[in-house]
């Protein structure tokens, strides 16, 4: 057999890389690392006639800069592994934007395939490729494919046989104005008489990344020649200086421009043509006009973005009711054909209050969730982001950090786990680092039952006015925050943006109800699994250890003198003595000891015991907050006819008024994520440095604002 080829796929995020992968390799394939970080390396091994080919499968990048650890990895790998074939995956149904980094790997000048993917999308949108003419251009092979059936696939495996290892570099010369190609012409020869880096990198995309700013290659070419080195970069400060000064742009960004105009170019000489669909694409254009205009844009989103709230929370009221009925009712029916017990106990203060309490939801997220899937199939929320993103700068964040926050609640009802997940899609560390660590600000869908139980509580009147202040008020301390972490700990320039419109459409119904329903699904597992066992655990916690023996006599001996009395109000005073022994128990238990401790400092917040136990638990998750505070204040009930609802019961308790609830808001939405987004943070930042910050910084912050809330309301009387 012959040696094995290797091969590396490589291409944007979602050209369908892991489907030709698969399709590939079949189940002949591991995933690992990436030495030293924690981007996922999958492998796999094929046979090809009798030709065996190992396959690394990239991750999926949109550039090839020195911003990311994905394009570092990929660009590392690419020279230091030096694979036989580099198949490059661009889709085809967008293939403007995929070939930018084609453009580069031309530049890098490695042997290359083009595959190019989703040809299927791109018949049906009408837009025809003619193949011959891009390969011709672009002098590398180009074969269509439909990774998802394996169409072409054959084909593809043919061409990537045929490319004679150890090929020559391409070739092909992409200018970049006068200014940066006279630059080039005298640093480039410099390189390759000193010999920097030549056994890596071709010469001229070298001195392409000095002039780049390029960290990493910077670093490298003052390693190997100190003096030389720093000539270079004094050649690219000149010309940064130039460019500043002429056009207001830096080198980066006159290098994209030009590199975007040779793929126009490209695509204008009958590579790319339309056969239908213009129409919509036209339409697009003219709502666009007015949806993102600069001043009438903005209202419109806001107005949207309300009349998501008040249909949300106006139209789903009356199952919130249905639901609320149906666990009350339950609750009786255990409660009167059970015998006391601790069983007993357990079922109603920790199973049904707890699941209750958050299944009684379940309305608000559906009707919330069919809301956002409307705006994202409409391909509105592409038009938000774009709004977005002019703000988005201004805070040291990138136009790609809007995804992350939206997906986390930024139009309240998403979850920070996915939310800090995306922002893998950012190049710049820094920005990365600063969307993960304040995209738990947002109103994630945990949060929001909490938000409604005290909204509904204090502020009844105007529930919806205030869901959507919520929501304001997390997008300000969010981006502030951003603010102020980019102007301390993570010191930086910003990144240039590219982002496209997606066409609007009218979503379909049946999208609309997967979308829904997926999401609302997701959350309702979260209660009947995770939350069950947490709302157990913290019944046991507020449960044991129970009173002392001679304390319960106490309580009992007092009932008795009361019973033989026999005097007119001899009834109430016995309820009064059971709640006593009820609270008395509640502040004996483990979780009480909890809560009573940490009230010598919430205090100063406003906070009771009582709100400290929820508190605390809403660290495992933030939905445990309601049902921590149900089961509190049912286990401290004194009536057990009582079917008021927890926000009645809030709204009654003296140690709670509208200012200690403005307070808890402000906590609440503020303090530590949840541990499972505190993980997620660990694992996508690379370390555990940043989730524990993330604890620290933002309970300090909610407890600073929470404790500025009570002390200023409390003094002007509010409370
Ligand atoms: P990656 O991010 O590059 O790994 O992309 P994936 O392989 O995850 O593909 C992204 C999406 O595109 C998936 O939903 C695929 O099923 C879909 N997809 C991939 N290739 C094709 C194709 O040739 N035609 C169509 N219609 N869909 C495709
Ligand atoms: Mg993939």
């Amino acid at each position: 057999m012959n040696d094995p080829i290797q091969i590396a796929l490589a291409g944007n995020p979602n050209s369908g890389k892991t489907t030709l992968f698969n399709h590939l390799t079949g189940a002949r394939q591991h995933v690992g690392n990436y030495p030293g970080v924690t981007v996922d390396k999958k492998e796999g091994t094929l046979t090809h006639g009798n030709c065996p080919i190992n396959i690394v499968d990239l991750p999926g990048t949109y550039s090839l800069t020195a911003y990311s650890v994905e394009e570092l990895v990929a660009r590392d790998y690419l020279v230091n592994e030096r694979p036989d074939v580099v198949v490059n995956i661009v889709d085809a149904s967008n293939l403007e934007r995929n070939l930018y980094l084609t453009c580069q790997f031309l530049e890098l000048g490695v042997p290359m395939v083009i595959a190019l993917n989703m040809v299927d999308v791109a018949e049906k949108r009408g837009i025809r490729i003619n193949t011959k003419t891009l390969s011709s251009l672009l002098g590398v092979p180009v074969i269509p494919i439909v990774a998802r059936t394996g169409k072409g696939v054959e084909a593809l495996l043919e061409s990537v046989e045929s490319v004679s290892p150890g090929q020559e570099h391409l070739e092909i010369l992409l200018r970049y104005g006068s200014d940066i190609d006279q630059t080039l012409n005298t640093i480039v020869p410099l390189i390759k008489e000193n010999n920097l880096l030549t056994d890596l990198y071709p010469a001229r995309w070298t001195g392409l990344k000095i002039l780049e700013n390029d960290e990493q290659i910077i670093d490298k070419v003052m390693l190997t020649d100190r003096s030389m080195g720093q000539q270079l970069v004094d050649r690219g400060e000149k010309l940064t200086q130039h460019l500043q000064s002429t056009v207001d742009a830096y080198p980066e960004a006159v290098i994209a421009d030009h590199r975007y105009g040779f793929i126009k170019s490209i695509l204008r000489q009958g590579v790319m043509t339309l056969t239908f669909d213009e129409d919509r694409l036209y339409t697009s254009d003219k709502i666009d006009k007015v949806v993102t205009n600069r001043v009438v844009g903005p209202l419109i989103m806001a107005a949207i973005l309300l009349g998501l709230y008040s249909f949300t929370f106006n139209y789903s009221t009356f199952l919130v009711d249905w639901l609320d009925a149906f666990f009350a009712l339950v609750s009786e029916v255990v409660d009167s054909s059970m015998s006391e017990g601790p069983l007993k106990s357990m079922l109603i203060s920790g199973v049904i209050d707890g699941v209750g309490g958050v299944l009684g939801f379940v309305p608000i997220i559906m009707f919330m969730f069919f809301g956002i899937a409307v705006l994202e199939d409409s391909g509105y929320l592409a038009r938000v982001a774009f709004m977005m993103d002019r703000i988005f700068h201004f805070f040291g964040l990138h136009g790609s950090s809007v995804m992350p926050f939206i997906v986390s609640g930024g139009i309240a009802g998403g979850c920070a786990v996915p939310g800090v997940m995306a922002t893998r899609t950012l190049r710049s560390p820094k920005e990365r680092i600063a969307t993960l660590l304040t995209v738990p600000f947002m109103n994630c869908g945990a949060k929001l039952p909490v938000l409604t139980l005290i909204i509904s509580a204090f502020f009844s009147a105007h529930q919806a006015r205030y869901m959507f202040l919520a929501t304001v008020a997390a997008w300000l301390v969010a981006l502030l925050a951003a603010k102020f972490l980019r102007m301390t700990v993570l010191k930086g320039e910003s990144t240039p943006f590219v982002m496209e419109l997606p066409p609007y459409r009218f979503p379909t119904l049946r999208g609309l109800f997967i979308h829904t329903w997926e999401r609302t699904w997701q959350y309702i597992k979260k209660a009947g699994t995770v939350i069950l066992g947490i709302s157990i655990l913290l019944w046991a916690m507020m449960t044991y250890p129970g009173l002392p023996e001679d304390r319960t006599a106490e309580f009992d001996t007092k009932r008795e003198q009361i019973t033989a009395s026999s005097s007119p109000d001899s009834k109430e005073q016995l309820l009064q003595i059971d709640a006593l022994q009820a609270e008395t128990a509640l502040r004996n238990s483990y979780a009480g000891r909890i809560g009573i401790g940490l009230e010598s400092i919430s205090q100063f917040a406003g906070f009771d015991w009582r709100t400290n136990i929820a508190l605390v638990g809403g660290f495992a998750a933030k939905e445990v907050i309601v049902s921590t505070l149900g089961t509190a204040y049912s286990l401290g009930e004194v009536d057990p006819e009582s079917t008021t609802s927890l926000s009645a019961r809030l709204a009654k308790d003296k140690n709670w008024n509208p200012v200690v609830a403005l307070s808890v808001l402000a906590f609440i939405m503020f303090y530590a994520p949840c541990f499972v987004t505190v993980v997620a943070i660990a694992k996508e930042a690379g370390t555990w440095k940043w989730a524990f910050f993330s604890m620290g910084f933002n309970t300090i912050l909610a407890f600073t604002m929470s404790v500025g809330i009570f002390q200023i309301g409390t003094l002007l009387g509010f409370a």
